[in-house]
């Protein structure tokens, strides 16, 4: 069983902002960027390729979707989509996950800096930290609300 799992059976607090019968989205407890959120799987595997293609598509689409929410709720410009897709690219939860990073005006330096930081080696030995459970709930609350239908 990986975190994520346990996050999925509420055995571990976790602020989500989708979740269907495939796959749930929710907010990264140590965030690059405000409203950082993570689209995951049910199904407990480590890499892209071990999923069918029909859930890959559905993780992107569910990512695409979370992207125009973080950009309606939270005035975001953009976003990075990033998957370390194995433990050989620093992948620190074995359990694939899209990242979904909302970029905002002026923020190139740290964002750039957290990302490198994210996927360095040093990456590995970071403990997560609680980042405030109240702000990342009212935060899945605001993007939850602003979530496009499907196709939108
Ligand atoms: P990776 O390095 O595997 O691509 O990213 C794992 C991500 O999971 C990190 O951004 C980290 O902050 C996040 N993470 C690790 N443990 C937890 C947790 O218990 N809850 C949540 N919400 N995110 C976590």
């Amino acid at each position: 069983m990986t975190i994520f799992d346990h996050l999925m059976a509420g055995a571990l607090p976790a602020s989500f902002v989708h979740q269907d019968e495939e796959c749930v989205a929710f907010m990264d407890i140590n965030p690059i960027t405000r409203g950082h959120v993570l689209v995951v799987p049910r199904k407990s595997v480590a890499t892209l390729d071990e999923l069918d293609a029909d859930l890959r598509g559905h993780l992107w689409e569910v990512a695409r979707r979370v992207g125009v929410a973080q950009r309606q709720a939270l005035g975001s410009l953009a976003q990075h989509l990033l998957v370390n897709d194995g433990k050989g690219a620093s992948q620190t939860v074995p359990h694939v996950h899209i990242h979904v990073i909302p970029r905002y005006g002026g923020d190139t330096l740290r964002t750039v800096t957290r990302l490198i930081w994210h996927i360095s080696l040093l990456a590995a030995k970071r403990r997560p930290r609680e980042n405030g459970r109240d702000a990342l709930e009212a935060l899945a609350q605001r993007i939850a609300a602003a979530m496009p239908a499907t196709g939108g």
